[in-house]
Formats: C-alpha cells, sequence, structure tokens
C-alpha cells in the first residue's frame, strides 16, 4: 500500500493540477488554528465526497507539517500541501483563514513584497481575484483589520474580520462563537465555512465590527478571571475546599466561564480539565491577553470611552509577564498562580518584620 506522504508546495512543486476553486488554506496552525484547520478540513472533505484540497501555512514550517502529518493519519487519502509563505498559499487557494497572533503578523501575512497574500493576489488573473474570499479570525487593532479588508475588497476579492470566542476547547470541539465583520453578502459567503469550525455565527456590521465585539467580551474576560482568582484565593484562605466554592460559585450570582470553565485552582472542577490541571499549559496565552487588553484601551482612548477595571487589569497581566516570565506563555489563569506566590513574599516579608521587631 502507497504511504500518504506530505507535499510542500511551491509554485515549481505544484506539478499536479488542484483546481484553485476547491483549495482552502489555513495560515497559523497554533493552539487555535490547529484545532480550527482540522475541524474545518475534515469536515469539507465529507461534504466534498473527498474532492476538496488543503493548504496549509505556518512561520514555523514544523507547526505545519506536524498538523499535515495528523491529518493524513486520521484520513488517509486527503489532498494536503505545505506552503512556504502565505503568497505560495494564496496562489493556490481561492478560500484562506488566517489565525495569527496579533496586528504585526497580519500586516506581514498580508501585506509583505515578497512573501504576502495581497501583492500574490495582485499577480492572479482576474476571475481568480474576484472569486478569493479571505477570513481573519485573529484578534487585532480594529483599524490594522479595517486597512487589510480595505485594500483585499479594493482588488475585488472579499476580506471579513472574523474573530473567535470559546478559546482551545471551544475550538477543539467545533463550538466557537465567530463575530464576523463585513458586507451582507460577504456575511452570506463564510457563514457556511465558518459553521464548520463553530456554533454561532454573528454577523456584527461592516469591516471591524467583528474585532470591535471580541474586544469588548475580551476586556470582560480579562476582568473576570483575575477576579475569580482574588476570590478562589480568599476562599482557599478562609479553609473552603476548591471543588465546594466554585460550585458555590458556579451555581450563584458570581458564575461565569473563568470559573466554571477555567477556573483557575487543580481540583475546583472535578470533572473538567482546565490549563491549571497541566501546569497553565495549551489554553489562551498571558501575553495574548495581555495584547487585548491593550487593544481595549487603545480604542476606549480614542473613543473617550472609561476602562478604570480595564486598566487595572491590564496592568495586573503585564506585572504577571514582567515579574513572572514563565507564566507569559501559560494561559491566563496562572494570574492565580502570580497572585498566590505575590501573597506568599507579602506574608514571608510579615514575619520576617515581627522577627526583627522581637
Ligand atoms: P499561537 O501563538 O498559539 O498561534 C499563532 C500561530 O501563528 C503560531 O503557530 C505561529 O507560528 C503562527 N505565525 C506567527 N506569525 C506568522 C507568520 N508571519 N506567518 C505564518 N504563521 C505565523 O496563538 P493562538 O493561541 O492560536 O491565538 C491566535 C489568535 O487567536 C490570537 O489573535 C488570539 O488572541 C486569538 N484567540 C486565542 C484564543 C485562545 O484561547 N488561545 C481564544 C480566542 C482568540
Amino acid at each position: 500500500m502507497m504511504r500518504a506522504t506530505v507535499r510542500l508546495l511551491s509554485q515549481a512543486s505544484r506539478n499536479v493540477y488542484t483546481p484553485r476553486s476547491h483549495t482552502t488554506a489555513f495560515i497559523g496552525l497554533g493552539r487555535m488554528g490547529f484545532e480550527m484547520a482540522y475541524n474545518l478540513f475534515s469536515k469539507t472533505l465529507v461534504d466534498s465526497n473527498g474532492a476538496a484540497h488543503f493548504v496549509v501555512c505556518d512561520a514555523r514550517k514544523e507547526s505545519a507539517l506536524r498538523f499535515s502529518r495528523n491529518m493524513l493519519e486520521q484520513f488517509p487519502g486527503a489532498k494536503i500541501e505545505v506552503a512556504s509563505t502565505p503568497a505560495d498559499a494564496i496562489r493556490a487557494s481561492q478560500t484562506v483563514v488566517t489565525m495569527l497572533p496579533s496586528s504585526p503578523h497580519v500586516r506581514q501575512v498580508y501585506e509583505s513584497e515578497a512573501e504576502g497574500i495581497i501583492p500574490a493576489l495582485r499577480s492572479l488573473p482576474s476571475e481568480d481575484i474576484h472569486s478569493t474570499l479571505c477570513i481573519d479570525s485573529t484578534t487585532l487593532d480594529v483599524q490594522v483589520a479595517r486597512d487589510m479588508a480595505a485594500e483585499v475588497n479594493k482588488l475585488g476579492a472579499t476580506m471579513v474580520d472574523a474573530p473567535v470566542s470559546g478559546g482551545v476547547s471551544g475550538a477543539k470541539a467545533g463550538t466557537l462563537s465567530f463575530l464576523v465583520g463585513g458586507s451582507e453578502a460577504a456575511f452570506k459567503r463564510v457563514s457556511p465555512i465558518l459553521a464548520h469550525m463553530g456554533k454561532k455565527v454573528f454577523h456584527c456590521g461592516p469591516s471591524g465590527a467583528g474585532l470591535g465585539a471580541k474586544i469588548c467580551n475580551n476586556l470582560v474576560l480579562g476582568v473576570e478571571q483575575i477576579v475569580v482568582a482574588e476570590a478562589m484565593l480568599l476562599g482557599l484562605k478562609l479553609g473552603l475546599e476548591p471543588a465546594v466554592l466554585a460550585s458555590v460559585i458556579n451555581n450563584s450570582t458570581g458564575a461565569c466561564w473563568s470559573s466554571s470553565v477555567n477556573n483557575p485552582v487543580p481540583g475546583a472542577l472535578p470533572d473538567k480539565e482546565p490549563p491549571c490541571t497541566r501546569d497553565y499549559e495549551g489554553g489562551f496565552a498571558t501575553t495574548l491577553m495581555l495584547k487585548d487588553m491593550g487593544l481595549a484601551s487603545e480604542i476606549a482612548d480614542a473613543c473617550g470611552s472609561p476602562l478604570p477595571l480595564g486598566e487595572a487589569a491590564e496592568n495586573i497581566y503585564a506585572e504577571v509577564v514582567k515579574k513572572e516570565p514563565q507564566l507569559a506563555n501559560k494561559d491566563f489563569s496562572s494570574v492565580y498562580h502570580y497572585l498566590r506566590l505575590a501573597a506568599d513574599e507579602e506574608s514571608r516579608k510579615g514575619r520576617l518584620g515581627q522577627s526583627e521587631r522581637m
């Protein structure tokens, strides 16, 4: 039996003709992108009776190769290629989804003269440009997203911002919420594609509106995760069992995602496996939450909207990253660990002060 292998895609190596209209690319196979691309590709494959083709691309080539190997293990006949650059990916694919860390990465992937999507699009025949659909699910600056979409749409292709809510667990389960910014026609076109990766698809308004909604949601989340950490730490100091306290909060007026799904204390959710059960690995990085709090404060400043709690939360995440750099890439619920370390340090100082006075 012939073993399926991952092909590397470059213009020269594309010797087998693959219709661009049947090909979907995914760029950015990190914590979220890996799970989203898997759901998108596997469901598209089933829908197309095996006719669909796929392209993946990541700045870390090993991530794209790992994804392809995994996909081929599950679907041995699947046609999947690894593109070296976003330009190669868009030349081969009518639809492209991007899931990148933030604004500079999106600018690089779309605008880079040598390797970017927009310069590559310009070199395609007009019918290929017009059929192209770009979906950016990154959480980034609203104005950068609007600029990218304006450039893509000006060429005659279609682009929407479609950031997500639901975390890595939602990405894996295919239950994300997509918050879409773009025209009504673009929304109709992207909805069935996004439905392969999520449960709810909201049309928030024109270009940039999906990101506006996402930034407001993450402002709530960022503040909420800190206060849940504070409450859990206080409860434990008062002698409460983590599972008892979490159960009370989750069945009372304090209930929220940060407590009921992403509770930061090991043992608080005995039936679930939040990142704290894996030493805070595998969730939403503290640095990414800090980035989102920064996006909120910048846009709030520009609109003249006050953010007293948002600013306090942003300062706390900034302190976590500065004072405990080992938590920067761990899930942002590790703010609980940071508070616990700070509390231990305070009581150590207190004890020291006491013994000095004695
Ligand atoms: P991640 O850092 O795990 O993944 C980002 C991926 O993009 C990495 O694989 C990286 O190598 C790749 N990349 C970076 N620059 C690139 C480039 N120039 N070309 C190609 N690939 C490049 O991040 P993540 O946790 O998957 O988050 C992605 C986005 O989703 C962020 O904007 C984040 O704010 C948002 N988000 C994350 C979560 C979560 O729980 N992790 C939830 C909702 C939204």
